[in-house]
């Protein structure tokens, strides 16, 4: 067999059956799992419980998800990508979108003795970035501001405090733009009908630079505009802000923070076609020292949008974020831990490190650029799907084959002989209780199933 690579793509999938809010239950045996190993460029895609290869976007079928395009190049590069465009409107159909993009997995382990379900996460922890977007349990946070001034200009700010680590995931994320455009363009009343500029909380037709009559909903006709104040004294009367016991953490929650009458999200900040002023619903003070604000990606339940915005001072004590009363940070969400994870801040060297507290779901963050895989083996979620890749080295994977070559009956035995001569190919498992009824001939010529690969 002759080959220029000298490794090949190592990745281990497991799907949970269920299909909730983009979630994975790590304690559940519900699963089914694919071990599988890559040597070229290949769509990898969910089909309900089942994870297949596609050789092209195009050929993907309507009811399968894209999870990973997986590129080969040049000396055994394996770059994983599954784009996320920037700057878009934070509606509700992008936000839940996002979900079955690559998210970074955080996870501290709980140890099951000697339970096979149990998953080690190797991976490392994570330094947050500006922009960065990361999801506990269902509830995703964009950080939308960190405020260092001693680091303003400090181009060292983001760099990862061990370089020698093989890769920083950190440095993905870095200085990429929001993927939300979370200030919108908001109409002003230009109407010369008199029936129609009117305020429909006031009723009022003023209609002044400071105090716009305004249209930031789907409502038409005459109830289509309001002014900026009506608004915004109108959410203040839902407001509720919270404060942590060492005052460190200041909460605004609105609990229904859209139009009452057609249920469109409002937006936390607006502007007036290209004007530069910032318009803001909710009133917010900013710290004078170094802190983060964190603002929750619309969740609307039963048709009321809710909205938290957490401002942060970053001090030498860590702050926790979960669902106990306890909690600096609250998320009253059932998906959401009790104790999910904590934000410890290093003032010496700007840098704000996330990690998981053995929370059921996780502490996941959002990659918004291609990643390289290299051997260090990286824990990786999209959607339902848990996905561990490592590069395999020939030899290994060359000795795994072999021992697959003996263990196995005749009628696999020529299975593997017609793709051994093939490079291109995909050694599947497909261990789950279930029966297995994957047809070998089902993935495409390049892209065969070789059998079994046991880890
Ligand atoms: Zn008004
Ligand atoms: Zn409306």
């Amino acid at each position: 067999m002759s080959s220029e690579k000298h490794f090949v793509l190592s990745l281990y999938t497991r799907t949970w059956v269920r299909d909730s809010h983009g979630l994975y239950d790590y304690e559940s045996s519900q699963t089914r799992n694919l071990n599988a190993v890559l040597a070229d460029s290949v769509i990898i895609a969910r089909k309900k419980h089942e994870i297949k290869t596609v050789t092209a976007k195009n050929e993907m079928q309507p009811d399968e998800e894209m999870l990973i395009d997986v590129k080969y190049e040049k000396n055994d590069r394996y770059i994983l990508e599954n784009p996320v465009e920037i700057m878009m409107e934070p509606s509700e159909k992008n936000i839940t979108d996002l979900s079955n993009k690559i998210w970074y997995v955080l996870k501290q382990e709980e140890n099951n003795g000697n339970n096979q379900q149990t998953i080690t996460n190797t991976n490392d922890d994570y330094y947050l970035c500006k922009n960065d977007i990361i999801k506990l349990g269902r509830v995703k946070y964009a950080l939308n501001e960190i405020h260092i001034p001693s680091k303003e200009n400090n181009i060292d700010i983001d760099l990862p405090p061990n370089s020698n680590s093989d890769y920083n995931i950190e440095s993905i994320n870095m200085n990429s733009q929001p993927v939300f455009n979370f200030i919108f363009q908001a109409k002003q009343c230009e109407s010369i009908n008199e029936d129609e500029n009117l305020c429909k909380i006031c009723y009022g037709n003023s209609n002044e630079s400071s105090n716009p009559l305004v249209h930031l909903c789907n409502c038409q006709g005459g109830i289509r505009f309001a002014h900026y104040f009506c608004i915004k004294k109108w959410m203040e009367t839902k407001l509720v802000i919270k404060e942590n016991e060492k005052k460190t953490v200041k909460s605004f929650n609105i609990k229904a923070f859209n139009c009452e009458i057609c249920k469109v999200p409002y937006p936390f900040s607006f502007r007036i076609d290209n004007n530069n002023e910032r318009f803001d619903l909710i009133e917010i003070e900013r710290p004078e020292n170094d802190y983060i604000i964190l603002e929750s990606l619309n969740q609307v339940k039963e048709n009321s949008n809710i909205k938290s915005i957490h401002v942060i001072q970053l001090t030498d004590d860590c702050i926790t974020i979960g669902r106990g009363h306890e909690s600096d940070v609250r998320i009253n969400d059932i998906s959401v831990s009790r104790s999910h994870a904590k934000l410890q801040y290093d003032k010496n060297s700007g840098r704000l490190l996330l990690r998981d507290l053995k929370s059921k779901f996780g502490t996941l963050v959002l990659l918004k650029k291609p990643l390289t895989i290299k051997e260090r083996k990286i824990h990786l979620q999209i959607g339902r799907t848990y996905i561990e890749a490592s590069l395999m080295g020939m030899k290994e994977f060359e000795k795994l084959k072999k021992e697959k070559r003996t263990k196995h009956h005749a009628q696999q035995e020529n299975n593997n002989n017609n793709n051994m001569n093939n490079n291109n190919n995909m050694n599947n498992n497909n261990n789950n209780d279930n029966n297995n009824n994957v047809d070998p001939n089902s993935q495409g010529n390049s892209l065969a199933m070789t059998g079994l690969i046991q880890k």
